[in-house]
């Protein structure tokens, strides 16, 4: 376990840097907020994890050194899950060759499992943490 002010020092970071996409399940129609952590270096956000609600509320906590991803949604309770997410490589990169695929080089595009029926989920579009404030909330874990 991390010392007291260590934790209470990342957690300060972990609430403060993310962006948050908004996802619409493509078989369920549902949307749902996806805390999306931002950092200078992934030391910062290593062992950060982000849970959504059906409520437009976000949980974000620190994954403890023998905690598995389920332990935390336990530890979160029941209506927040962590949203998984799967990155598609695009079709020049599955089929042609490596002078197209740097030519049709984009990001990969994560497709989200929707945290109401488990569907795929597009995102549509992005929000800063003060815009998703508006509706909806971000509560921090305590450690356990
Ligand atoms: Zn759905």
């Amino acid at each position: 376990m991390l010392p007291l002010n260590k934790l209470l020092a990342a957690k300060d970071i972990m609430y403060q840097e993310g962006d948050i996409t908004i996802s619409e399940c493509t078989e369920c129609g549902e949307r749902f907020p996806v805390f999306i952590f931002v950092a200078d270096t992934d030391m910062v956000t290593t062992g950060c994890v982000a849970l959504t609600g059906k409520s437009n509320d976000i949980i974000l906590a620190i994954q403890g050194p023998e905690e598995s991803l389920q332990d935390i949604e336990v530890r979160a309770g029941s209506n927040h899950k962590i949203v998984g997410a799967t990155y598609e490589a695009s079709a020049a990169a599955q089929t042609g060759s490596f002078q197209k695929y740097l030519k049709s080089y984009q990001p990969a595009v994560p497709t989200y499992t929707c945290v109401y029926c488990g569907g795929s989920a597009k995102v549509i579009k992005h929000e800063t943490k003060e815009q998703f404030l508006n509706y909806g909330t971000i509560e921090v874990l305590n450690g356990s």
